[in-house]
């Protein structure tokens, strides 16, 4: 990049990234944390005892990729009185030679589609090749995404869907709808036994699948879990799974895992980094009854590499506006 600040807003990320962008970016920077040669630092998310926000930080380095910066922003839960999106987020990158400032990126768009990204990678290395059933548990403002970037993995025919607050679910059903599919609301039985592939993306802080609902040979990305305390799932289901994660660290800390790893019946040896099968290093799915389960817990490598590719776009399609500091 030239000099001077490169602005790249919301709207732009929206019409300069699609999810197979995203999907491109997040697969190289998982093989490359799994390589050794991109690390995300330590997490910083704080209450700041003020408008009950909840703010924080999540960065790191691709090498690889010559990516450097960080996403900041967070929760405010009063924003949606205001017309406003209640997470919050900007994207820093700044140039590894110099450590100056090079774009500010707009991070909401970006933090829907690079979580997609995740899930979808999940999918595209780990799921049966003849999926045809997609089990969605949540309605929120992600699932949609997530929903959007799985089908494009796997030629699914159907979605069933379950949600703790069901009025949320026609507005899924609206969007598998549009993309040709078959939807059914239906028990969180009824989804254990239908679906071939499940995505979790909910705010549970207690398990809504439990184990013995759950068939041989699905795949389950479990999203939603990004804190501490939070749960979607039965821990006996990771005991019975095979549990591939973004990263271990967090996996273990924040994500799904926690809780089976906590009570012992997980350790932290027993999960690989899904980028090790995208690299080559892991076969991954080793058959067809197998259940494999994803921890997607998010980190700030996945902001930096989609933010990287809508600086790039964004300028390339003269859609940015360039500051000097
Ligand atoms: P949203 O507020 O739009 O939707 C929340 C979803 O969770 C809905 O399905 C709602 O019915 C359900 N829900 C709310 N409270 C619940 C409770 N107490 N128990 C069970 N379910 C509950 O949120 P969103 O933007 O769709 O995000 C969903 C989750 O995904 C959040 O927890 C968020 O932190 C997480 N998230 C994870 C990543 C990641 O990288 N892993 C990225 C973004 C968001």
């Amino acid at each position: 990049m030239t000099d001077g600040l490169l602005i790249v807003g919301e709207d732009v990320c929206a019409e300069v990234v699609n999810s197979a962008d995203a999907f491109k970016a997040v697969e190289a920077v998982f093989g490359a944390m799994a390589k050794g040669d991109a690390y995300n630092f330590p997490v910083i998310r704080e209450a700041i005892g003020y408008a009950d926000a909840l703010y924080g930080f999540k960065s790191g380095f691709d090498k690889a990729g010559k990516t450097l910066g960080l996403k900041s922003g967070g929760y405010w839960p009063g924003n949606m009185e205001k017309g406003l999106t209640n997470h919050q987020s900007t994207i820093f990158l700044f140039d590894p030679d110099t450590g100056m400032l090079q774009a500010l990126v707009g991070g909401n768009y970006l933090t829907a589609v690079r979580t997609a990204a995740s899930s979808s990678v999940s999918i595209a290395h780990l799921a049966r090749r003849d999926a045809k059933v997609l089990g969605m548990v949540g309605a929120g403002h992600q699932s949609a995404f997530q929903l959007r970037a799985a089908v494009e993995q796997r030629d699914f025919e159907k979605v069933v869907a379950w949600n703790p607050h069901p009025e949320m679910l026609p507005r899924l059903g609206e969007v598998a709808k549009e993309l040709g599919l078959e939807f059914e609301a239906v028990t969180q039985e009824e989804l254990g036994a239908q679906a071939d592939v499940i995505i979790t993306i909910t705010s549970a802080f207690e398990p809504l699948l439990m184990k013995s609902w759950i068939k041989p040979g699905t795949h389950i990305a479990c999203m939603g879990t990004d804190t501490k305390g939070k749960q979607e799932v039965d821990p006996e289901l990771l005991a019975a799974a095979t549990v591939f994660t973004d990263e271990i660290a967090q996996s273990v800390s924040i994500g799904e895992a926690q809780h089976a790893v906590g009570s012992g019946l997980i350790s932290e040896d027993d999960i690989t980094p899904v980028g090790a099968v995208i690299n080559g290093d892991h076969p991954g799915r080793s058959s067809d009854d197998q259940i494999t389960l994803f921890d997607g817990t998010g980190v700030g490598l996945q902001d930096l590499a989609v933010a990287s590719v809508a600086a790039e776009q964004a300028e390339k399609q003269g859609k940015a506006t360039r500051i000097s500091l």
